[in-house]
Formats: C-alpha cells, sequence, structure tokens
C-alpha cells in the first residue's frame, strides 16, 4: 500500500515539475521576443524628499505586457530572466530606457535640481565584466549627466562576493553614477565592508517600515539603520512608505527621502509628466503668494 502511494505521489510530483518547466520554457521563449516586441514597459514611481514634501527623482520600474498574461510584475519574470541570463539584454534595455527618460524629463521641465533616475541592477548583471563599458555607452548615447544616473544593488549581491564586489564599486563610481544599496536590513551586512563600499546611499528594506508604529522594536532597527548611514556620511530612502504615522516617525528618525503608496504608486511616463506640471505650477504659485505676501 505504501508503494503505491509512493507511485501516486510521484507522479503527482513528476506531473507538476513537468507542467512548472514547460512553462518556465514557454516564459522563457516568450521574454527573449519581448524586447524586440517591444512588450516592456518602465514605470516609474517618484521617490520625495521628507524634508521639503517635493518629487527629487524616480525609480524605473519593470513591467511586461504579456500578449496572453496581460501586465506582469516583475516578481513573475525577473526570478526566469535571472535563471536563463536573459536578465543581461533586459537589464540593458531598462538602462537605456530609463537613461533617455530622465534625459528627455531634465530637458522638459527645468526644475531647481536635476530629477534623478534610479535603476535596479540584478546579481548576474553586476557580474558582468562589461557593465562598465555598456553603461559608460548609455550614459554618451543618451547624454544624460552621470550624476543622474543611480544604480540600485541589493545588500545581499554586494555581501555575496564583498572583495570583488568592492572593486566593481569602484569602478562605476569612477564613471560618476551614484551608487544605492537596496533592501538594506535583510542581507547580514558586515559593517567592515560597508566602510569600504563607495557607496552614496541605503535604501531600507520596506520590512521594517511597515512595521513602524505597530512595534518599538522596528522603530529602533531604523533608527539604527538611519544613524549607521549618517556616521557614513551618507542618506537614507525609507522604501514602502504607506500610513501618515509612518511618515511622521521617519521624519522624527532624519530619514532624508521616502518612496511608498503614502506618496506615489509607480506611475506610468503620461502621468508622471502631468504630475511634474502639477507640481511645477503648484510650487510657481506658492513662489507669487510668498512674494506678493512680503
Ligand atoms: P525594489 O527595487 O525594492 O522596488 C520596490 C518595490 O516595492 C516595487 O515593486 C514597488 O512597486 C514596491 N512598492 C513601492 N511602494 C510600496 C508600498 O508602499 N507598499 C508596498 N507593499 N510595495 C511598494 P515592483 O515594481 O513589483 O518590483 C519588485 C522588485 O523587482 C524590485 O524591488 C526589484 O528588486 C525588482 N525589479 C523591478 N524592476 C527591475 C529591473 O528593471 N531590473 C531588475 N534587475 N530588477 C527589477
Ligand atoms: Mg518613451
Ligand atoms: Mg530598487
Ligand atoms: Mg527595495
Amino acid at each position: 500500500r505504501a508503494k503505491s502511494l509512493g507511485r501516486a505521489c510521484h507522479k503527482v510530483f513528476d506531473r507538476t515539475m513537468h507542467l512548472r518547466a514547460v512553462e518556465l520554457l514557454h516564459l522563457e521563449t516568450d521574454l527573449r521576443r519581448a524586447i524586440e516586441r517591444q512588450e516592456l514597459r518602465l514605470h516609474y514611481q517618484p521617490i520625495v524628499s521628507l524634508t521639503t514634501g517635493r518629487i527629487h527623482g524616480f525609480e524605473a520600474l519593470i513591467r511586461w505586457q504579456h500578449p496572453e498574461r496581460g501586465l506582469m510584475s516583475p516578481a513573475e519574470f525577473i526570478p526566469v530572466a535571472e535563471e536563463t541570463g536573459l536578465i543581461v539584454p533586459v537589464g540593458l534595455w531598462v538602462l537605456r530606457e530609463a537613461c533617455q527618460q530622465a534625459q528627455k524629463w531634465q530637458k522638459q521641465f527645468s526644475t531647481s535640481f536635476p530629477l534623478t533616475m534610479s535603476v535596479n541592477l540584478s546579481g548576474k548583471q553586476f557580474s558582468q565584466p562589461d557593465l562598465i563599458g555598456q553603461i559608460e555607452q548609455i550614459l554618451q548615447a543618451t547624454a544624460l549627466d552621470a550624476r543622474s544616473l543611480k544604480l540600485e544593488i541589493t545588500e545581499s549581491v554586494m555581501m555575496e562576493n564583498a572583495e570583488s564586489a568592492t572593486k566593481m564599486l569602484l569602478r562605476l563610481k569612477a564613471l560618476g553614477v551614484q551608487l544605492h544599496i537596496d533592501d538594506f536590513g535583510t542581507g547580514y551586512s558586515s559593517l567592515s565592508y560597508l566602510h569600504r563600499f563607495p557607496i552614496d546611499q541605503l535604501k531600507i528594506d520596506r520590512s521594517f517600515v511597515k512595521r513602524l508604529g505597530a512595534d518599538d522594536e522596528s522603530a529602533e532597527i531604523v533608527r539604527a539603520i538611519v544613524t549607521l548611514a549618517h556616521n557614513l556620511g551618507i542618506h537614507v530612502t525609507a522604501e514602502g512608505v504607506e500610513t501618515a504615522e509612518q511618515l511622521t516617525q521617519l521624519r522624527a528618525l532624519e530619514c532624508e527621502y521616502g518612496q511608498g503608496y503614502f506618496f506615489f504608486q509607480p506611475l506610468t511616463e503620461a502621468v508622471v509628466e502631468k504630475l511634474i506640471l502639477t507640481e511645477q505650477q503648484w510650487s510657481e504659485s506658492c513662489e507669487c503668494l510668498t512674494s506678493e505676501l512680503g
């Protein structure tokens, strides 16, 4: 009996495995064509200064408009892209598109400071030897000032091989781009390396921000991260800000920037353009009002 049960389980297992393999294969084939078929999209989530309340820049977040499956989130295909190596061409597409968009917005809207663009780099991309040359080429082709580009690399990717990561980070830094550690607090950083990494900012993982206000421990963790960053002479962005209470606490903890549904969702290019225009008109009318009053 046990034997036949075992065999039945085996069958179910095989079948599931088989279905999954077939599904992955389909996804891979589709993804391979997605770039040329122009199915990839970028959405842009505003990053807000917690001191002025103004938009400081955007994070580019990939989506895939799949012909049958509809709009897919990165969680549904980035892992496949990583496994198959397709993340390299996909990642280059993202970099080129995001840099082009940032340059266009900078030209179109003259804000008092240049809007920045944050782009996520996967572990595979980060270990590509020709990454530097490719980024250099993209910056040149899009005429974007390197300082406006912020590359986000997760803490775990940096820590995986901290020695070679340091070398790569130094080469990236030499291009003039900014380097941010994404999902900070989840990857067990060694403090000695944090000192050696030439990084410009930490992004606190949203799991800590989420529990702000719910338990004291999270506030202590966020405080520790902000203090650590300030001691390193760098700024902090809080990810996943969803409530006014979280915002109040983050401001009290002197966190510089915030990103989350409380401010904005990731937005399409068209919506961002309306948003920047509205923000500009609003700040101009504030200036008029102040000069009239003064
Ligand atoms: P991430 O870089 O940490 O990006 C932040 C994620 O949090 C985004 O999810 C964003 O939509 C979501 N988010 C923002 N505010 C809130 C909030 O208030 N509450 C909640 N619950 N979530 C919020 P998204 O767009 O689904 O991206 C997920 C992850 O996929 C990203 O995490 C990043 O690791 C990866 N990813 C996205 N685009 C790219 C890309 O172009 N290249 C690579 N390699 N990875 C990407
Ligand atoms: Mg466009
Ligand atoms: Mg990110
Ligand atoms: Mg993150």
